[in-house]
């Protein structure tokens, strides 16, 4: 490359696929060098520059749960013995139950393409073109074929089948010529669900594989205010906002979405599985039986949440045993979560409340506050964080006894330490900690 590049002409031999970013090259029939494009598997002769065009397809069909070593090894020989080149193959490609099959994705990721998947219409429309169509197959999935057929489809109607279906035990496989393979064009993905938590507010609390899934996502779902958090890293992408309140909507609109083939990003604040939408997502799919749900795949990822973002704050509450409690009884009845407050209590938690209050309800926090002053000094620290990483973030810390429920609003984190918890002054700031007895266990040693 580096001599033509100098200025040596090559000559040029096209024995497969349609290069369009040749033309500025010029070239000379009794060249020196050549360029060979081709999609077989050949030595390149000296001075001969060998490029594999992305001119095949790989159609694939297998029985459920065939070991991907199995799928791997038919299409590695089949390839190998039809002298084709992998470097050509551009996708593996099958019908849609099998979006899900790990053979199929092991094989695809191997071989460092996208697989794509065609539903049984798509492939029975290719049937007039089979080299094997069988009346069995069409019983089970509808179509005359899977291996071939999905092949053909993906090349188009000027591709052509070069390997016709061969056979290991559990699987199938075929391979289609095409003269310029546009992978965007062909069949579905396997859809992908990201359940993301964007942290409390800022960016600076947003995890580096949070971003990367809101980067590769092409829909966001989620809360409007939370997607407004996301600012420019989902320009671009398709927003689907929703209303507070509307969360088994969003979840329900977030799975059928990656259902369809495509890849959603779904929006939580802080950590998504605490008191938000990843728990909802698998109640949906462990609920209620779509085919398409069930052949998704599923990435979960960790967030900040509100109670460690309101606990670094304020230096190290929650150093010893500790628990969350949302007081919202939007969903849980309130005498379930006055249980839950009294074994709190009593069991010495360092204990966080979520959602302590809304406009329409105070009396939780109030109720929350008594229960505990019961079983902890009136000194106990308390510390209140609003708005934490966002625009007017107040963190304050007081002892139980005086904890002002006015403070408090939705967009609050209350944390009440343990009987052992510590306010102290430090660089002329208040800060909050709650001893593991590391110290206290290190002076007795001392002593004695
Ligand atoms: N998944 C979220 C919690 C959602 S429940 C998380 O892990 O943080 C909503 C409650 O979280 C709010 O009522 C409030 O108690 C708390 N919260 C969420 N974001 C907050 C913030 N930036 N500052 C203070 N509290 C917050």
């Amino acid at each position: 490359m580096a001599d033509i590049l100098a200025g040596g002409k090559p000559s040029l031999i096209i024995e497969s696929g349609e290069p369009d970013w040749l033309s500025p090259i010029p070239l000379d029939h009794d060249g020196t060098w050549m360029i060979r494009i081709s999609d077989r598997s050949i030595t390149p002769n000296p001075n001969e520059l060998l490029i594999h065009p992305p001119s095949l397809v790989v159609g694939v069909g297998c029985e459920r749960d065939c070991a991907p070593d199995e799928l791997r090894e038919l299409v590695v020989e089949t390839l190998a013995d039809a002298r084709l080149a992998p470097q050509s193959v551009r996708a593996i490609v099958s019908i849609d139950v099998k979006a899900d099959e790990p053979a199929v994705h092991t094989l695809a990721e191997g071989l460092g393409v996208p697989a794509r998947f065609f539903n049984a219409a798509e492939l029975e429309a290719e049937s007039p073109r089979l080299e094997n169509p069988s009346d069995i197959v069409f019983r089970e999935v509808g179509a005359h074929g899977v291996s071939e057929a999905a092949a053909l489809a993906a090349t188009g109607p000027k591709g052509m089948l070069i390997v016709a279906k061969r056979k290991s035990r559990r699987a199938t496989c075929a391979v289609a010529r095409g003269p310029h393979i546009d992978v965007r064009q062909i069949g579905r993905s396997r859809g992908h669900l990201s359940i993301v938590g964007t942290g409390p507010g800022d960016k600076a609390h947003r995890t580096p594989a949070t971003d990367t899934a809101i980067a590769r996502a092409q829909d966001i779902v989620g809360y409007g205010p939370y997607l407004d958090l996301l600012g420019p890293s989902i320009a671009g992408k398709t927003r689907h906002d929703f209303g507070l309140g509307a969360e088994i909507d969003r979840c329900r609109h977030a799975l059928n979405l990656a259902g369809q083939g495509r890849d959603i990003a779904l929006v939580s604040s802080g950590d998504p599985g605490v008191f938000a939408m990843a728990t909802l997502v698998f109640e949906l799919l462990d609920q209620e039986a779509h085919p398409d749900w069930q052949r998704i795949s599923i990435d979960v990822h960790p967030g900040v949440s509100a109670m460690q973002l309101a606990a670094a704050r304020a230096g190290a509450p929650l150093g010893h045993d500790f628990c969350a409690i949302s007081l919202s009884d939007l969903l849980t009845p309130w005498p379930t979560i006055q249980e839950r407050l009294r074994a709190a209590a009593e069991a010495d938690f360092v204990t966080a409340f979520y959602n302590p209050r809304s406009r329409k309800r105070h009396h939780q926090i109030e109720t929350a506050r008594d229960i505990f002053l019961a079983h902890r000094p009136v000194d106990t620290p308390v510390i209140i964080a609003r708005n934490l990483a966002r625009e007017g973030e107040s963190v304050e810390i007081m002892p139980l006894s005086e904890l002002q429920v006015e403070s408090i609003d939705m967009l609050t984190v209350v944390i009440i330490g343990n009987s052992q918890s510590r306010q102290m002054a430090l660089v002329g700031r208040s800060w909050a900690y709650t001893p593991r007895g590391y110290v206290q266990k290190n002076i007795g040693k001392t002593g004695s």
